[in-house]
C-alpha cells in the first residue's frame, strides 16, 4: 500500500488534532545521524506530551496513510531513525515524555517514560540504592524507547544481558491508535504471546514504545576493575573463563581492545590517558562488581596471581580508586569517538560465535588485505561474541578515497560473518542501512514471518517505513 507524503493541509490537521506548541519544523539535529551516512527529509517533527496524544497522532496518521517515524535520542547507527527517501514522513519525538514515573526499590522496578535518558534512570535507580545495569557509550543522549527498540546491548551484558532482559513491560501505541498496556512490572505473567518481546529489537516498525517498566538490581558497593595486556585473542578468552571460575558470577564486564585503537586515541584525542606507557598489541578491561561484604577486590589480586603463574596475562593494573576506574573506562568509552574523528570506511557490528574469534579476526583482515591496504580497529564485548569490526583507510588517506569499495568490504566481512555462523547485526540493529543483509543472509521462515507480523500489525505500512524490512 502506497504512503502519501506529509503536506501542508495533514500539518495542519496534526496542529489542530493537538495543544498549542506540540508541532514544529524539522531542525537539522533530527536530520542527521552520528555517523553522517544518512540524511533525512523530513520536514515536520512532532513532539507529544503523553500517551494519549501519541495515540491521537498514530490514528490521525493511519487516517491518511502517512508515515511515521518514531526518534528517541538520534544516536542510532544504523539510520532506523532517519528517513531519507519515499514519501516524506512525519518525526515522532518522545523527547517531552521523559519522566521517572515510579521507582519501587522493594520489588527493584523502575516505570519511566520512553523519553527518559539512559543516564537519567541510571541515576534515578540510583538514588534509590538500586543500579539500572544498561550502559552504553551513548548514555547521556539515548533514551530508554530507543534503547528498547533496538534491543542495546553495551558492556553489561555478559552479566545482565541486553535491554530485553531488563525489562519487564512496556506500554505502547500500536499502529491502529490502540494502547498496549503492560506496566504491572509482574515478572511472571505467561498469558498467550508476549507482545513486549515482539516490540522490543522491532525498531519502531510495530508500534511506539511509550513507557517501560524496568528492572533493577542491588547496587554494587565494591569494584575491581582491571586494564590487563593479553598477547592474543584467544588468550583474552581463556583469561575471561580463568576469572569467571574464580569469581562466582561477578565478572560484569569484559572488553577486548587492539592497539589500533590506542593509536587513534593517541593521535585524535590525547587527553585520554592510556593505562600502559607502550601499549601492547591487545588489552582487556575487566571489571566485577559486589555487595557490601564482597571481597571483590582481593579475589581479583587472587585471580590475576593465577593468572599470571598460568600464563593467561602479560601485565595487568587494577585500579586502585574510582578517578583510576574512571580512567580505564575512558579508554575504552572514547574509542568510538577516536574512530568517528578518523574517519572509519565501513564499520561492522558483527557477532560469533566466542571460541571462533581468535581465526575470525586474522581471517578478516586477510580477506580485506586482497581489496587494498586497511588499518582495522577491532574491539568489543568479547563476551558476547560482540565485535565492533571497523576498516579504516591507510595512514595519512582519507576514508572518502574509499568509498567506492565500501560495498566490497562490508560484503566481504559480512560474508565471512556469515560462513562463521555469525550475525551481522549483533546490537545496532537493522534500521536502513542493513535491510539488504537481513534479506541476504537472514533464515527465510523468519523473515517470512516477520512480513507477516508486519502485514497484520501494520497493514497500512505506515510506522518507520522501509526500516528493517525494505519496503515491497
Ligand atoms: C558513541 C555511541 C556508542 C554506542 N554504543 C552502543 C553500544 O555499546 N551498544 C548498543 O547497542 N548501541 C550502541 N550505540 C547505538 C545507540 O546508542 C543505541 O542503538 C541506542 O539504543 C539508540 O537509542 P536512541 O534513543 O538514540 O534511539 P534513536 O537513534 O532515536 O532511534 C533508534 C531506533 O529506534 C526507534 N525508536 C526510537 N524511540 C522509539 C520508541 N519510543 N518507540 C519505538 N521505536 C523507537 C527509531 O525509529 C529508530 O529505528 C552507540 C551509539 C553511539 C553514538
Amino acid at each position: 500500500m502506497t504512503l502519501n507524503s506529509l503536506d501542508d493541509v495533514f500539518a495542519s490537521l496534526l496542529t489542530d488534532a493537538l495543544p498549542d506548541g506540540s508541532v514544529f519544523p524539522a531542525t537539522p539535529d533530527f536530520l542527521e545521524e552520528p555517523r553522517g551516512r544518512f540524511k533525512g527529509a523530513a520536514t515536520v517533527v512532532v513532539k507529544p506530551r503523553n500517551t494519549d496524544e501519541v495515540a491521537r497522532i498514530v490514528r490521525l496518521c493511519g487516517q491518511h496513510r502517512v508515515g511515521i517515524v518514531p526518534y528517541g535520542g538520534g544516536t542510532g547507527l544504523v539510520g532506523g531513525q532517519i528517513l531519507s527517501e519515499g514519501p516524506v514522513a512525519l518525526i515522532l519525538s518522545l523527547e517531552r515524555m521523559n519522566a521517572i514515573r515510579e521507582v519501587r526499590s522493594d520489588d527493584n522496578v523502575l516505570i519511566c517514560e520512553a523519553g527518559a535518558i539512559l543516564s537519567d534512570v541510571q541515576d534515578a535507580a540510583s538514588d534509590a540504592d538500586r543500579m539500572f545495569p544498561l550502559s552504553l557509550a551513548s548514555e547521556a543522549s539515548c533514551r530508554i524507547g530507543g534503547n528498547l527498540a533496538t534491543n542495546a546491548g553495551g558492556v553489561q551484558v555478559l552479566r545482565y544481558g541486553n535491554s530485553r532482559d531488563l525489562c519487564l513491560g512496556i506500554e505502547a501505541v500500536m499502529a491502529d491508535g490502540s494502547v498496549l498496556h503492560g506496566l504491572s512490572g509482574l515478572r511472571k505473567d505467561n498469558t498467550g504471546y508476549d507482545l513486549r518481546h515482539l516490540l522490543i529489537g522491532s525498531e519502531g516498525t510495530l508500534g511506539i514504545i511509550t513507557a517501560a517498566a524496568l528492572k533493577l538490581f542491588p547496587k554494587p558497593r565494591a569494584y575491581a576493575t582491571v586494564f590487563a595486556a593479553v598477547e592474543n585473542p584467544a588468550q583474552a578468552i581463556r583469561l575471561l573463563g580463568h576469572l569467571q571460575d574464580h569469581m562466582d558470577g561477578a565478572i560484569s564486564a569484559f572488553e577486548l581492545m587492539h592497539r589500533q585503537g590506542m593509536d587513534f586515541l593517541a593521535e585524535k584525542m590525547p587527553q585520554v590517558r592510556l593505562p600502559f606507557a607502550e601499549m601492547p598489541e591487545w588489552s582487556v578491561l575487566c571489571e566485577a562488581t559486589g555487595g557490601t561484604d564482597s571481597d571483590v577486590p582481593n579475589r581479583m589480586m587472587i585471580a590475576l596471581e593465577s593468572a599470571v603463574d598460568q600464563e593467561l596475562i602479560q601485565d595487568a593494573v587494577l585500579a586502585q580508586s574510582d578517578g583510576q576506574r574512571d580512567e580505564f573506562w575512558a579508554v575504552r568509552e572514547n574509542i568510538p569517538e577516536a574512530n568517528r574523528r578518523i574517519g572509519s570506511v565501513s564499520s561492522h557490528d558483527i557477532s560469533v560465535p566466542v571460541p571462533t574469534i581468535p581465526s575470525f579476526i586474522p581471517d578478516g583482515i586477510a580477506a580485506l588485505a586482497k581489496l587494498g591496504d586497511f588499518r582495522v580497529n577491532c574491539f568489543g564485548h568479547l563476551g558476547d561474541g560482540n565485535l565492533h569490526y571497523n576498516v579504516f583507510p591507510p595512514d595519512g588517506h582519507d576514508a572518502g578515497e574509499y568509498v567506492a569499495l565500501r560495498g566490497r568490504i562490508k560484503e566481504t566481512i559480512h560474508d565471512l560473518v556469515h560462513s562463521y555462523g555469525g550475525s551481522v547485526s549483533a546490537e545496532h540493529g537493522i534500521g536502513r542501512l542493513k535491510t539488504a543483509d537481513l534479506e541476504k543472509y537472514g533464515d527465510p521462515a523468519k523473515l517470512a514471518a516477520m512480513r507477516a507480523i508486519k502485514a497484520a500489525l501494520d497493514p497500512a505500512g505506515i510506522m518507520n517505513p522501509g526500516a528493517v524490512l525494505k519496503r515491497v
